[in-house]
This record gives C-alpha cells, sequence and structure tokens, in this order.
C-alpha cells in the first residue's frame, strides 16, 4: 500500500541514492553534479516496505520527502548501519520521521559493532545536540544482526564484515526483483575479506562498492579503510555482477574527476556508473 499511496504507480523495487559522498559533506559548485551529501540509500522493496541504508547527511533529504509522502500518517522504517563513523550517522538527529509520533524506526547493525542504541546516543548527548535520542517522539528498536539474514517484506537483508577502522558492516539485499550489495566502506588487501566480498557480491544484479581513491591516492592512503575504483571492478569482474556502482566519493573529487574515473573504470567493467544523487535504479 505505502508504495502505491507513495508513488501513484506499479509498486517495484527502487533503489536510491541520497548522498553518496564520503568522509564529508561537500557543499561546493564543482560538485554538485554529483552531489555533496554523505552516504545514504532507500530500498523500496515491491511489497512496500522501506529499508534506509547509512544515515549520513543525505537522509535529512530523504526525511522530508517522507514526511511530505506519509501525508500525517505513520511511518514504519528500516535503517541499516554499516558502521558509526560520522558520515554514516550524522544525518539522523536531523531526519524528521524521528520526531513524528506515531511512527516507528527499527535500527539494525551488526552486533560484532557494539550497541546501537548506545552508539546512535552518543552523537546526541549533551553538549553536540540539543534533544536525547531517546527522547525523541518515534518508537524506536534496535536489532544486532548475527550472520542470520532479516526479512524486511519480502526483502532479506544480510550482514557481512568488511575490513574498516573499528570494523564495519556490509549488506547484501535479495527479492524476487534482485539482488543489491552494498559495499562501503572497506579496504582491500586482506585476505579473508577480499574473498568474503566476491563471495557476498556473486552474481549480484548491483555491486554499491567503495570507491573513494584513485589507485594513485590509494597507495598513500593506505590504513584509511577505503578502496578505489581498480579494486571495484576486479570485484565486479570476479564475482559477475551485472553493474556496478562507484560510491563514497572523497570531499576533493570534483564533477569532471567522477566522470573520467567512471570511463576509465569501463575500460575494465563496462557497466560501471559512479553514484550521483538522487539516482533511481528500479528493478521491475
Ligand atoms: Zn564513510
Ligand atoms: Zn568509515
Amino acid at each position: 500500500m505505502q508504495i502505491e499511496a507513495l508513488r501513484g504507480q506499479k509498486p517495484v523495487q527502487a533503489l536510491t541514492f541520497w548522498g553518496v559522498r564520503g568522509s564529508l559533506p561537500t557543499p561546493k559548485r564543482d560538485n554538485l553534479g554529483y552531489g555533496g551529501n554523505t552516504s545514504c540509500l532507500e530500498i523500496r522493496s515491491a511489497d512496500n516496505e522501506i529499508a534506509i541504508f547509512d544515515a549520513g547527511t543525505g537522509i535529512r533529504n530523504l526525511g522530508e520527502a517522507l514526511m511530505r509522502q506519509s501525508q500525517g500518517k505513520g511511518l514504519k522504517l528500516h535503517i541499516f548501519l554499516t558502521h558509526y563513523h560520522w558520515d554514516h550517522i550524522q544525518g539522523l538527529p536531523l531526519f524528521a520521521p524521528l520526531f513524528q509520533a506515531g511512527n516507528e524506526i527499527i535500527f539494525y547493525a551488526s552486533e560484532r559493532l557494539g550497541s546501537i542504541q548506545q552508539h546512535l546516543g552518543g552523537q546526541m548527548n549533551a553538549p553536540y545536540f540539543p534533544v536525547k535520542f531517546d527522547e525523541v517522539a518515534a518508537r524506536t528498536r534496535f536489532v544486532e544482526m548475527d550472520a542470520q539474514s532479516v526479512a524486511v517484506g519480502d526483502l532479506r537483508v544480510r550482514s557481512f564484515p568488511m575490513y574498516h577502522p573499528q570494523g564495519a558492516g556490509g549488506f547484501r539485499i535479495e527479492s524476487p526483483s534482485g539482488a543489491i550489495v552494498y559495499a562501503s566502506d572497506l579496504e582491500p588487501g586482506q585476505g579473508e575479506l577480499d574473498r568474503v566480498v566476491r563471495e557476498v557480491a556473486d552474481g549480484a544484479d548491483t555491486l554499491i562498492y567503495d570507491a573513494q581513491y584513485t589507485p594513485e591516492e590509494y597507495r598513500t592512503h593506505r590504513g584509511w579503510g577505503h578502496s578505489h575504483w581498480r579494486e571495484a571492478a576486479a570485484v565486479a569482474n570476479d564475482a559477475r555482477v551485472k553493474e556496478l556502482i562507484l560510491f563514497h566519493h572523497d570531499p576533493s573529487h570534483n564533477d569532471d574527476l567522477l566522470t573520467e574515473l567512471q570511463n576509465q573504470t569501463r575500460a575494465l567493467f563496462e557497466r560501471t556508473t559512479s553514484a550521483r544523487e538522487g539516482m533511481v535504479i528500479e528493478y521491475p
């Protein structure tokens, strides 16, 4: 019901990019083609559930859209977090549905990363924010995920470990319409976890992969927890995915460079796109 009411059209599974930048928002003129907001994706299932992946600053615009579309009716939202670095949670204190009574928001993250409630609450404690996380109007619940998948309508979501400072967990999202793998933030070069991401991504329709650096920049940023387009293309080829999305763009990469990196990647994996804020992929 929800998706028909919201879109006025036949339901399909759709993936929308609300924030594609890594590290820090970059609202400057030569970045606006791809967008300046940090990580946030929305997946609407064919049976009308709304799953959100990461709560970077992109989630603020998503929140406004959801509030407009819901017209005062209660929303049930599922928010999956890869980890708790600022660029993945910073939009949450300004996410309008959190402050609307009658809404229910369920948060999910890998159990390996500790207490979701405690970590999200930390960024809203005094003196960082005027409203405490446990005082918001929406009903909240927390699900620390183990190796089992969780169901959100006809979506099945499972977490997998990624190599990143302080840990992170990516997600594979499957439904009868297709499979999406969200693999940001991660660094290559760890034999076991390099194997895990290839196994998890195997045959996916869409692989969203960390391409923060150029391969040249990566040489001086080893240990920072991010990857580059050459590795993204290697994973896409090894896992035989249908489509690769370069994601978590570096704040210093402007529109011209992101288009150039996309084109360089296409020489190795043809169906590559640099993630762009507002981009929608549909899975009929
Ligand atoms: Zn990040
Ligand atoms: Zn991170």
